[in-house]
């Protein structure tokens, strides 16, 4: 086994550009510096275009963990009813923050295969007037399933509940237009579906979460876990609640830039055509997706059923110790049930899903499974004929 994959495949951290990297490794600035200040502005400004919002945006410096959970920390007062949306790990795993800062739990359920429908959400807030807040996953990246979050966002809305969503795997994949859907606080990260690397939470935050904040009895200023604190220093003052990463703001800048030169719409139409192209070659090679419809299939990472005659880890471990190559499996609830083909950032282009493929044929035979090589591979191209970076 090589002591380094020589490709990242997994869901997320993937592999990055070059160009991000050289970006990252300049020397660092003092958060002081009026360059720095002024790149930090930039960088914000990139990411409201990414964002595609005329809300603020705030960028944390720790994982799209913080961001939620700093969500929860700034919105809910104790007692306040919380309705959390859960398809999934993740938004079974908002619950901890709900609770955390004393928030009262409604919970709506489906199976992990599925997606909500928004009419039994208005339902709900029709029937529960106490909840004030909704907490949603956009795209539930271990079971690879979307849910409709500009419907529901549109619903909480009309009812004047402030929306937490999680789109850590959404954004750069999926349509995702705050503004227009109502959503309060979206959380996302540099590292899935923008292709950039782990360690910040980017926000958007809108005018009616920033006045929930502040209008709180005790609202939460002077705490690592404040978005309060960005908006009333640095939004209004430029100053830095602490110092920021400043190699990671180095890394996020020429990430965003990225994106936007493709151009949103076409990075995420990008992802479509890979992520077609993939369940094409999955399908054909007998093997079966985790999300019960191709509707609901997440972009970033395609999500597989474990065939029978293996387990995940023999699948993950043979690829990494036999062919270099990481793929990821998944946690919790779903633990040892599915395994995950990353197509995130530069994995976006039809010579990675091709060799990607290559290698789970290569990797299911040498495991004794039945399968004709190739057959993936040939699949996944014919779903590329007529392939333009353009998608
Ligand atoms: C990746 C991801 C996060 C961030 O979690 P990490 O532990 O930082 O990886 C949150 N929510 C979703 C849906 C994610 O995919």
């Amino acid at each position: 086994m090589n002591p380094w994959p020589m490709m990242n495949w997994t869901a997320g951290q993937a592999d990055v550009p070059e160009r991000t990297l050289r970006a990252q490794a300049r020397p660092p600035l003092a958060h002081t510096d009026p360059a720095f200040v002024d790149l930090f502005a930039r960088t914000t400004g990139l990411l409201r275009q990414v964002y595609r919002t005329t809300h603020d945006a705030v960028i944390m410096q720790g994982d799209a963990a913080l961001g939620l959970e700093a969500a929860a920390a700034c919105l809910l007062a104790p007692g306040d009813t919380v309705l959390n949306l859960v398809s999934g790990v993740y938004g079974a795993g908002y619950e901890r923050f709900i609770r955390r800062y004393g928030g009262e739990v409604v919970e709506m359920r489906v199976p992990y295969d599925e997606a909500f429908d928004p009419d039994d959400v208005r339902a709900l807030l029709v029937k529960n007037p106490r909840i004030k807040f909704l907490s949603a996953v956009h795209v539930e990246t271990m079971a690879g399933t979307v849910n409709p979050i500009d419907a529901i966002g549109r619903i909480a809305k009309e009812h004047g509940v402030i929306t937490i969503v999680d789109t850590a795997a959404g954004l750069g994949a999926h349509e995702f237009l705050p503004d227009e859907w109502g959503i309060d606080i979206a959380v996302a990260s540099p590292k899935k579906c923008l292709g950039g690397i782990a360690g910040l939470t980017l926000l958007a935050v809108s005018p009616e979460a920033w006045k929930a904040m502040a209008g709180r009895e005790a609202p939460l200023r002077r705490s690592y876990l404040s978005i309060l604190d960005w908006k009333e220093l640095w939004l209004e003052q430029r100053r830095f609640p602490y110092t920021p990463g400043i190699s990671d703001i180095f890394a996020l800048e020429a990430t965003l830039e990225q994106v936007l030169e493709i151009g949103v719409d076409r990075h995420i139409a990008r992802y479509a055509r890979i992520a077609a192209a993939c369940r094409a070659g999955v399908r054909a090679l007998g093997l079966r997706l985790w999300p019960a419809r191709d509707e609901i299939a997440a972009r970033g990472a395609t999500v597989v059923r474990v065939p029978q005659g293996v387990t995940d880890r023999q699948l993950i471990d043979h690829l990494r110790q036999t062919y270099d190559v990481m793929i990821s499996g998944a946690h919790s609830d779903l633990a040892g049930k599915v395994f995950h083909l990353g197509h995130m950032g530069v994995a976006t282009h039809p010579t990675h899903l091709g060799a990607q493929l290559a290698v789970l044929e290569l990797s299911l035979a040498d495991l004794g499974l039945p399968v004709t090589l190739g057959a993936g591979v040939g699949a996944a191209l014919d779903a590329f004929r007529k392939w333009t970076p353009d998608a």
